[in-house]
């Protein structure tokens, strides 16, 4: 005859010879130790079913990035390469007079080329000034770069722009 502890251990350990199960069968204590042991056995995890996992991957909603297709990132891309392409004009960073005018010349150009209201002529009078500017301090090179950042930059606003509204009424 087993004693109470005895017989739990050999429960935990997963035994139930002639002894343990003589003993759980009389004993209350014991037998209660058992379905305990029994119920976490239950509750413990199991591996996980591959159909299961791969049900609740394809249920999930999807992010809006990840619906994005390639060409719609186009106009990023392309305005990225304008960019470099204007730096490679340039040969490297323009110098820091050209710097120093380059926000407001470039603020002005991409309202000009986003607006296209009525007063588009006094914004063009502004960026005329600042591209004169510009052209002082930095060189030709620096006005086709902003002519190239400018074009880049409207038609990635505009093609933005379009798309954004497309997504509204689709
Ligand atoms: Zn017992």
């Amino acid at each position: 005859m087993a004693t109470c502890i005895e017989a739990r251990r050999a429960l935990e350990d997963g035994e139930s010879s002639g002894n343990v199960a003589v003993h759980v069968s009389s004993c209350d204590g014991c037998r209660a130790h058992a379905a305990l042991l029994a119920t976490l056995a239950a509750a413990a995890p199991s591996q996980p079913d591959e159909k299961v996992v791969r049900a609740i991957l394809a249920a999930r909603p999807v992010a809006r990035w990840q619906r994005r297709q390639l060409r719609s990132w186009l106009p990023l891309a392309a305005g990225l390469a304008l960019f470099g392409l204007g730096l490679a004009l340039l040969r490297g960073v323009p110098g820091s007079g050209a710097v120093a005018f380059l926000p407001g010349a470039l603020g002005s150009m991409v309202t000009l080329a986003a607006s296209a209201v009525a007063d588009t002529v006094a914004v063009a009078r502004g960026s005329a000034e600042a591209v004169r500017a510009l052209a002082g301090a930095g060189g030709v090179w620096a006005l086709v770069w902003l002519l190239l950042a400018a074009v880049g930059g409207g038609w990635g606003v505009l093609a933005l722009a379009r798309r954004r509204v497309g997504e509204h009424q689709g």
